[in-house]
C-alpha cells in the first residue's frame, strides 16, 4: 500500500528539535533544540532612506522537553531591546555569533506552550557565509530578502532550519508611495501620514529561508487569474519588457499544474527588483528577478519555468537536510526541461544529451546525493539532478515517471522530506528495484553511461 510506506517512513524521521535530532551538518551554526514554532508575527517598520528596521517578533512554539535555556538564530547587527517569553522577562540571555542564547527563570515542562516576543531593531545587513551574501540587502531605493540557504536571521529571530516550518504573519510599515510585498496573502493596507503598512497572511507552512519582504517602487500588474492569480510587481520602466519576457508565464503555470499537480499556493508572484541580479531566487509563492532578467530578449525563459517549480519542488516539499539539496535544484533544472519539450523548444531527451556531454567533460569529484557544504548549489548538482530523474522517466515510462511525481507533490505536500522518502516512492512504481539507479546517480562520483532503455 501507498500510503503505508509514505507513513513508516515518517515515523522514522525524528522531529527538529527533537533531542534525539541533530542539526544539520551542513549549517552547523543554524537550528535550535527544545522547542519546535508553529508560527512568527513580524510587525516591523522600515525606512529606506537609513536602512533602519524596527521589528517585534512574537513566536508560538511548543517545547518538545523540559525547557529551561534555549536559542534562536538572529544576526547580531540587530539590537534586541526586550525579550518575554510567556510573559516575563527571562533570567538573562545573551547575544553573539547571530545566536540569541535565552535562559529562563524558571524550567517550562515539556510539551507546553511557549510565547516569545522579541523587540528589536538595527540596519539589517546580509549574512556572510561560503555561499556569498545572504538575507536583508539594501538596493538602490528599497530592499529585498534573498536567504538561502541561511540568512532568515538577517532580519528576524528565527528557528533557522528548513525543516522548521510555520505559519507566518508579516506586517511591514515603510515610506509611501513604496509598495513592500511579503510572503502570502494580503490581507490589508493602510496609509496614514507618509507611511503605509502592508499586512500579510501565509498559511501554508514555510521554511524560514523561504519568508521574504520586497520594497521598492514597484506597480503591480496581474498576469493570469487561473487556477491561481498571478501577479507581477514591477518597476514602471520595465512594464513593456514584462510583457515579452513573462508572456509565457500563465502558460507555463498551466503545464506544470498539468505535470506536477496542483499549483500548492492561493497565489503567485513574481517581483522585479529595478537592480540586476546576479541569479533569480525563490521564496515561498514568489520569486524574484532582477532588470536584468526584464530586458525584453526574452532570455529568461528557462529561469522562469525554474523559479516557478520550485513552489512544488522546494517549497511546498522542503528538504529535511542541505544534503537532499538535489530534490529542489535537480526537480528545478529538470522542470526547465520539461517546460522546453512543452513549448516547441528543444526536448528534455536532447537537453538531457547535452548537459550529459558537459558532465562528462566536468570533474567528477561529486557526490550529488551529498554534495557537501561548499559545492551544494554546484551546477553539477543541478544538471546531474536533472539527468538522475531523466534516467528514472526513462526506466519508469512517461505515464509512471508523471504519476509518480504528481503523488510526490500530493502525498508531501507543505511537508518535510528526504531523499529516501522520494526513491521510496518511485519504488512503487517499478516492478524492478531502482536500488541501482539511485546508487550509480546519487551516491556514486562518476558519471554512469547514458541512460537508454
Ligand atoms: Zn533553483
Amino acid at each position: 500500500m501507498p500510503g503505508k510506506l509514505v507513513r513508516s517512513s515518517r515515523i522514522g524521521q525524528a522531529l527538529l528539535g527533537d533531542p534525539s535530532d541533530g542539526i544539520d551538518p551542513y549549517l552547523p551554526a543554524n537550528g535550535n533544540l527544545g522547542y519546535r514554532v508553529s508560527r512568527y508575527d513580524l510587525t516591523l517598520e522600515y525606512k529606506v532612506s537609513t536602512n533602519r528596521l524596527a521589528g517585534v517578533a512574537t513566536l508560538t512554539a511548543a517545547t518538545v522537553r523540559t525547557l529551561g535555556r534555549f536559542s534562536i538564530d538572529l544576526s547580531s547587527s540587530l539590537k534586541v531591546e526586550r525579550i518575554t517569553v510567556n510573559g516575563k522577562r527571562p533570567a538573562r540571555y545573551t547575544h553573539r555569533n547571530h545566536k540569541l542564547n535565552i535562559t529562563l527563570a524558571t524550567d517550562l515542562p515539556a510539551g507546553g506552550g511557549m510565547t516569545v516576543v522579541i523587540k528589536y531593531a538595527g540596519n539589517p545587513k546580509p549574512i556572510r557565509g561560503q555561499w556569498g551574501d545572504v538575507g536583508w540587502e539594501e538596493l538602490t531605493e528599497g530592499a529585498l530578502v534573498a536567504s538561502q540557504p541561511n540568512g532568515a536571521a538577517s532580519w528576524f529571530p528565527c528557528d533557522d532550519h528548513p525543516s522548521s516550518k510555520a505559519a507566518y504573519g508579516i506586517s511591514i510599515t515603510t515610506d509611501s508611495p513604496f509598495m513592500a510585498v511579503a510572503n502570502g496573502v494580503l490581507k490589508s493596507k493602510r496609509t496614514k501620514a507618509a507611511q503605509t503598512t502592508w499586512v500579510y497572511e501565509q498559511i501554508e507552512p514555510m521554511a524560514s529561508y523561504l519568508a521574504t519582504i520586497q520594497i521598492g517602487s514597484y506597480t503591480r500588474k496581474t498576469l493570469g487569474t487561473k487556477p491561481v492569480p498571478i501577479h507581477a510587481v514591477v518597476p514602471p520602466r520595465l512594464r513593456r519588457n514584462l510583457d515579452l519576457d513573462f508572456a509565457k508565464q500563465r502558460q507555463m503555470m498551466e503545464v506544470f499544474v498539468e505535470l506536477f499537480g496542483p499549483y500548492p499556493f492561493p497565489e503567485y508572484s513574481v517581483v522585479i527588483t529595478d537592480d540586476d541580479l546576479e541569479i533569480p531566487i525563490e521564496a515561498q509563492a514568489m520569486s524574484i528577478f532582477g532588470a536584468n532578467h526584464c530586458d525584453g530578449t526574452g532570455w529568461s525563459e528557462r529561469l522562469i519555468a525554474h523559479e516557478l517549480a520550485h513552489q512544488w519542488f522546494g517549497n511546498s516539499l522542503t528538504l529535511s537536510r542541505w544534503k537532499d539539496i538535489w530534490l529542489h535544484e535537480g526537480f528545478a533544472c529538470y522542470s526547465e526541461w520539461l517546460w522546453s519539450e512543452r513549448s516547441g523548444g528543444p526536448s528534455a531527451e536532447a537537453q538531457a544529451r547535452k548537459y550529459y556531454g558537459r558532465l562528462a567533460s566536468s570533474p567528477m569529484d561529486l557526490v550529488i546525493g551529498d554534495p557537501g557544504p561548499k559545492y551544494m548549489f554546484d551546477d553539477r548538482v543541478y544538471k546531474r539532478g536533472a539527468l538522475t530523474l531523466h534516467a528514472l522517466r526513462k526506466r519508469l515510462g512517461d505515464n509512471d515517471f508523471f504519476d509518480l511525481l504528481r503523488e510526490w507533490t500530493r502525498e508531501y505536500r507543505y511537508s518535510s522530506v528526504t531523499s529516501a522518502d522520494f526513491t521510496g516512492l518511485a519504488g512503487k512504481y517499478s516492478p524492478q528495484p531502482l536500488n541501482d539507479l539511485w546508487h550509480h546517480w546519487l551516491d556514486e562520483k562518476p558519471l554512469p553511461p547514458y541512460p537508454v532503455f
